[in-house]
């Protein structure tokens, strides 16, 4: 389904140099809510701090407004972009999926749709959500094995094909439904080496493979690939090997009940630290069990962006307290963001954001211990248990975290009534994903 251009239009953003900065930051200050977001050109990482510093000057905690003084991100869309130019030059027969739910941004989403990437989709709203871009849904996957009967309504309903199935249940759903869809049969894998594990939900495994293949056959169903995730934050590249291996095994099957596949979906898992060695491992284990005719598509989240978004928070209270072996000042620190909001990664994700200063009223740096809590009557809501920073932080100053991208505003919650709408001031340090921003065509 093509989406009318107007629906391009409402998301298209006006981008600004440097210099615009401050006029440009009262707009999105003023209409957060409002699609047109304005988009900085940066020369380099480090404006994203002076980005930061120029926000956080503008608020003075004793005489703003309620929330005012709530924490914010600074997006770099240019991270976001150089990430995709270094898939290409790694992966370079693998078209990425980006998985929507990592971090549903529509700015980001916008550069994606158009760098040409597909994206995978596991619910109506995020196949509503990229669809208003304009995307074509034959780049769309919708990814989750086990879907709600009306969204696989919505899913035929809209022309969204490709979706994956790991169980028999969910085959005569979709015969009901949407018995033209392009099936994909997702299989388990090892993931024992990933920091978020999946297998233990989903994933057909390699004894139900067969059975599941005959029982698509004999409802005359359309299965067109195979699928599998390694669990998310992989941290062994051979899960990769091993997992390719399987899936071959899966494609002989489908040829025995009478299959003919065309495709590998290789799903998500890539971090950025060993990007490379991930990728190499991949692509060598692809060259031996599947032929260049096979189309590979992966699902990659947390990778695009979990570099691109830092976050600043303020300190809305301190207690000090006496360390009882040394006698050190060591200070408690109540931020206005804890793990029910943004540092929800905590929580679900397994991190541990690491703060850095990015105001401190001390002139005098002394290394001094901290631990980091959250603005909540729960005590789990805690950020940091034991950190040192350079200076005696006091109420009103600011922290900020890096790598703040994947996983975090999407899991906010509201709890005990903050708020989970928080601020993005984008910013770019890659010229190229400003012009593409600024062209209004979507690629498809
Ligand atoms: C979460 C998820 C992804 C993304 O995983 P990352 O580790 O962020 O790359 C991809 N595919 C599926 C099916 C997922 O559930």
């Amino acid at each position: 389904m093509v989406m009318a251009p107007s629906a391009i239009t409402t998301t298209y953003a006006e981008i600004y140099d440097l210099e615009h900065y401050s006029n440009t930051l009262k707009l999105v200050t003023e209409n957060s809510d409002v699609k047109h977001h304005k988009i900085e050109s940066l020369t380099s990482k480090e404006s994203v701090l002076d980005v930061f510093k120029k926000r956080i000057a503008e608020i003075n905690v004793d005489s703003c407004q309620p929330g005012e003084e709530d924490a914010f991100y600074v997006a770099d869309l240019g991270e976001v972009y150089r990430q995709h130019l270094r898939w290409k030059m790694n992966l370079a027969r693998v078209k990425p999926f980006y998985a929507v739910k990592c971090n549903p941004d529509d700015e980001v989403l916008r550069l994606l749709a158009k760098l040409g990437t597909g994206f995978d989709c596991a619910s109506q709203a995020e196949i509503e959500q990229v669809l208003k871009l304009g995307v074509d849904p034959a780049r769309i996957i919708y990814a989750q094995p086990c879907k709600t009967k009306s969204y696989i309504r919505y899913a035929a309903k809209v022309g969204v094909k490709q979706m994956t199935f790991d169980n028999a249940d969910e085959l005569l759903k979709i015969k009901q439904f949407f018995p033209d869809a392009e099936l994909v049969l997702r299989i388990l894998t090892d993931d024992s080496a990933s920091l978020c594990r999946l297998s233990a939900k989903f994933g057909a495994s390699l004894d139900k493979t067969q059975e599941l293949l005959d029982l698509a056959r004999n409802l005359g169903l359309n299965v067109t690939g195979v699928s599998f995730h390694v669990g998310s934050g992989a941290s062994d590249p051979a899960s990769f090997t091993k997992a390719v291996r399987d899936a071959r095994v899966v494609f002989d099957q489908a040829t025995s009940a009478g299959f003919n596949l065309q495709m590998l979906d290789v799903g998500g898992g890539f971090v950025d630290g060993r990007f490379e060695t991930f990728a190499s491992a991949l692509t060598e284990a692809l060259e031996e069990h599947f032929p260049p005719y096979i189309r590979i598509i992966a699902e990659p989240g947390r990778y695009y962006v979990a570099n691109a978004f830092s976050m600043a928070a303020n300190i809305i209270a301190r207690r000090d307290v006496q360390d009882g072996l040394t006698g050190e000042r060591a200070y408690m620190l109540y931020l206005n963001d804890g793990v029910y909001g943004n540092f929800s990664n905590i929580i679900f994700d397994h991190q541990h954001p690491s703060a850095k200063i990015l105001n401190c009223r001390d002139p005098y740096q002394i290394p001094t211990d901290y631990s980091i809590w959250g603005p909540t009557c729960d005590g789990i809501d805690v950020i940091t248990e034991r950190c040192t920073l350079p200076g005696v932080l006091n109420v009103g100053d600011w922290l900020f975290f890096d790598e703040m991208g994947a996983y975090t505003r999407c899991s906010a919650t509201r709890f005990n009534g903050f708020t989970n709408k928080h601020e993005v001031i984008y910013v770019s340090s890659e010229p190229g994903a400003v012009a593409l921003l600024r062209s209004c065509e979507c690629q498809s």
